[in-house]
């Protein structure tokens, strides 16, 4: 991918790693609700029953610090100042949802291999919840 085609892929709603999880989920009985607005920073997933927002970020966009969050040559300033912003927002949006006891999950897009894992947990404690009532 180029760093134009992924800059057209920002901000962007259902991407592939974003339907992974929700596959990976949904393979494993878990219910979860899309983008709602009424939770900060509208989570990619919302797991109502734990309280687990799920944040499917893509690197560049939320500046992970990672090799795909490289800023471009050209217009440095102006994605900078950009990318700072977003990370400032979602530093917000964290701290807004741990105060309402929502627990943020990030998963970043350069980790994706990682993603079976993060929602087999899920799946564990979701079913663990069941149980307990
Ligand atoms: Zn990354």
């Amino acid at each position: 991918m180029t760093k134009s085609e992924q800059m057209a892929r920002v901000k962007s709603k259902n991407t592939q790693p974003e339907l992974l999880v929700r596959r990976l989920l949904s393979a494993r009985g878990v219910r979860y609700r899309l983008h709602r607005k009424s939770v900060p920073g509208s989570p990619d997933i919302y797991i109502p029953r734990l309280c687990v927002a799920l944040f499917v970020n893509g690197c560049f966009w939320h500046g992970h610090g990672c090799d795909r969050a490289a800023l471009p040559k050209t217009n440095a300033a102006f994605w900078a100042e950009k990318i700072s912003k977003n990370v400032a927002r979602d530093r917000k949006n964290e701290e807004y949802l741990s105060t309402l006891g929502i627990e943020p999950l990030y998963l970043w897009t350069c980790q994706a291999e990682a993603f079976p894992k993060i929602c087999a947990t899920l799946a564990k404690r979701w079913s663990k919840n069941r149980l307990s009532g």
